[in-house]
């Protein structure tokens, strides 16, 4: 994956949640028939996982942990892989739990109204709230699992993470025996898996209806579902805690906490709405 400077994404004021672009995209996801959900890191925010550029980012406070997410840096110097197998260690994503933008989602799924999940994320969360795997595409993999670059070993994260509490603090693969691990992610500098981002861009071909939550729609080529959503007809809804690189293909663009937002986009049973007066 790579990175793109998004152009200048034309400002726009916020929008309360009951308003009319609100109102609007409620109509569209209520009678949408084959929605497609595509999710960054602002939906994993509230439950306790950093998002990457934010103020309190990871690389915004961490510059090492940008260059252990480059591909090159991690396969050539064992000091960054020994960085990143204590930042797998610690990551405080183990203890997450789904919050309410990732229960809306399911909800989604649970009244037969999904037609897939696509998503940045690495952490899972999404799984947990309930999804049928086949319905979550994870575009930039797992943190959940470990692979050999090697012979590409694939086994859990936490088998692995076992042996660096041991002491190993750059564990290599037990298969093949010098195989650099690495989490089942896409770094920088690495590609996509071509089935991954076919199944992600066949799922926004397909859609009525396209909800992006809680990602700034910069980092290619996941970020293409959003126009190719469009282009295929679908009513796109951006749902972010800030301006995208997106914004201009938004048939309703709302600006907001997104734990707020979703579950009173989706509906019940997740928040008791207010008449409005
Ligand atoms: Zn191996």
């Amino acid at each position: 994956m790579h990175d793109e400077t998004p152009e200048a994404a034309p400002l726009r004021k916020d929008v309360a949640v009951i308003g009319e672009e609100f109102e609007r995209a409620r109509e569209w996801i209520g009678a949408g028939e084959r929605i497609t959900v595509f999710t960054g890191a602002g939906i994993s925010t509230d439950s306790g996982i950093p998002d990457f550029r934010g103020p309190n980012g990871l690389w915004t406070k961490n510059p090492a942990a940008e260059k252990a997410s480059t591909l090159q840096h991690y396969l050539a110097d064992p000091d960054v892989r020994k960085f990143a197998w204590q930042n797998r260690l610690h990551s405080p994503a183990w203890d997450a739990v789904p919050n309410p933008g990732h229960l809306a989602i399911y909800e989604l799924e649970r009244r037969g109204q999904l037609l897939a999940v696509v998503t940045q994320n690495i952490d899972e969360l999404h799984q947990r709230a309930g999804h049928e795997p086949g319905k979550v595409i994870e575009v930039h993999g797992t943190m959940r699992w470990s692979r050999c670059w090697t012979c590409d070993d694939r086994r859990p994260m936490q088998e692995t993470l076992q042996r660096v509490r041991a002491g190993e603090d750059d564990p290599h693969c037990l298969v093949c025996k010098f195989g650099v691990l690495k989490s089942d992610t896409v770094s920088f500098g690495q590609s996509l898996l071509p089935a991954v981002i076919d199944a992600a861009m066949h799922a926004a071909d397909e859609c009525d209806v396209l909800v992006a939550a809680g990602s700034t729609l910069s980092v290619f080529p996941a970020a293409n579902v959003v126009p190719r959503a469009k282009t295929h007809g679908a009513r796109v809804v951006i749902v972010n805690g800030e301006p995208t690189a997106m914004d201009r293909f938004a048939d309703a663009l709302l600006i907001g906490p997104l734990g707020q937002l979703l579950p009173a986009l989706i509906g019940e049973p997740f928040v008791q709405r207010e008449t409005p007066s």
